[in-house]
């Protein structure tokens, strides 16, 4: 039954670099929670674009923003201003609680500006001496992969032969506030960090981190930078994962889910006197905030207001939690998460984690693994609970029959 799907992977693989391991289906469509592949096999998706997909595939709201936005205008650049601009940018700033919005397109441009704007920070305002700015991050982190970026990543395959490296970073471990505490300096202008781990393995700090992380930055005078490009937009079951602490970071990342899964989106929002200092001319990008962006991300926005999908997200979170754990002595080992996010440690005795990805979607369920015997699971907000136990039986069966 398999008679267009060999020949498509063996092209993807002829033409393209081998910078990913994907597993073996080629997709070919899809709505909500479904895809279909080319051969017109089914498969839940528990993955959702590494989160872009929060609002599940082609999600008729902002299917009908993008197409709305496509016969009025696309691109102005941001030589001039276009009419779809303020909208976006009042409704994020107005979401994330915070005065100003910068978009670019991708998550790691967002990171990337907000290394800029907080080493400007520290010169301009904080009074830190030219070029000895420095940004304290934690060990496991993911934010991209620019070269300033994986200048400070502490996983050897994103970070081996692509040095020289860029300097002005402090490595500490996740988790631990008197090692901040500790490695906060004079020239320290932020601290980078994600309120939970995504690709280190859905990662959860101990209650309070966030909480002592934003008390220590007011404390030192030290800009708390918050990524939220994986964990927010609903993911965690709040808007963002701050949000469990009651935390407001001096400057939120968001990307992903923030484009619909239609455009690349992402964005800094922050304080006045933070993303203030920026001035004409310091930074940009040809694409970020163009018009189609901005009418999709909007759109985005309002769902997001609505709450609906925070609360399926906490609702379903609980279900997929407890039917994890119940997989735990079952050929799980450990489960963590927050919401409709859980990373899952196999049984290495049993099987790795990619392993366990190849015969989950010979059952109809896509998901990824991090590291290791290590698998994740995101599934859009709009999944049903029935999808819920397809997956978590589907997962149950693989375990038991390896
Ligand atoms: N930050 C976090 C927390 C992420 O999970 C990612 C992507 O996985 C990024 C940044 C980078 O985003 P992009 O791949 O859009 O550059």
């Amino acid at each position: 039954d398999l008679t267009l799907t060999p020949k498509a992977l063996a092209d993807a693989e002829r033409w393209t670099a081998h910078n990913y391991h994907p597993l073996p289906v080629v997709i070919a469509e899809a709505e909500g929670a479904w895809v279909t592949d080319v051969d017109g096999r089914r498969y839940l998706d528990c993955l959702a674009g590494y989160s872009a997909l929060n609002f599940g595939h082609r999600h008729p709201a902002l299917i009908a923003a993008a197409h709305a936005q496509l016969d009025r205008l696309t691109l102005t650049s941001r030589a001039f201003v276009h009419d779809r601009f303020a909208a976006f940018c009042r409704g994020l700033a107005e979401l994330c609680g915070q005065d100003l919005v910068l978009p670019m397109n991708t998550g790691a441009e967002a990171v990337e500006t907000a290394i800029k704007v907080s080493r400007a920070w520290g010169y301009r305002v904080k009074g830190v001496g030219t070029g000895r700015a420095n940004i304290i991050v934690a060990d496991g982190n993911f934010h991209g992969r620019t070269t300033t970026i994986v200048s400070f990543s502490t996983d050897a395959d994103a970070r081996n032969d692509f040095g020289p490296y860029t300097p002005g970073f402090t490595v500490v471990p996740y988790g631990d506030l008197a090692a901040m505490a500790s490695a906060i300096t004079e020239d320290t202008v932020a601290v980078l960090i994600e309120p939970i781990q995504g690709e280190a393995g859905v990662l959860v700090p101990p209650p309070g981190y966030l909480t002592g992380v934003r008390a220590l930055c007011t404390e030192r005078n030290v800009l708390f930078v918050a990524d939220e490009i994986q964990s927010g937009l609903g993911r965690t079951g709040t808007t963002f994962a701050c949000d469990h602490e009651g935390v407001r970071p001096d400057l939120v990342l968001l990307g992903k889910a923030l484009g619909g899964g239609i455009v690349p989106v992402s964005a800094v929002a922050g304080r006045r006197d933070v993303l203030g200092v920026l001035r004409p001319g310091e930074h940009g990008s040809t694409f970020g905030g163009n018009p189609l962006a901005c009418a999709v991300a909007a759109e985005v926005v309002n769902l997001l207001a609505t709450g609906e999908f925070q609360r399926r997200s906490a609702a379903l979170g609980t279900r997929l939690h407890a039917g994890l754990t119940d997989l735990i002595g079952k050929g799980v080992i450990a489960v963590r998460g927050r919401g409709l996010w859980a990373g899952v440690d196999i049984d290495p005795a049993l099987m790795t984690g990619r392993r366990a990805c190849e015969l989950l979607l010979e059952r109809g369920v896509l998901v990824k693994d991090t590291h290791g015997s290590t698998i994740r699971l995101a599934p859009p907000l709009t999944v049903t609970e029935d999808d819920i136990d397809v997956a978590l039986g589907r997962l149950a069966a693989v375990l038991s029959s390896p």
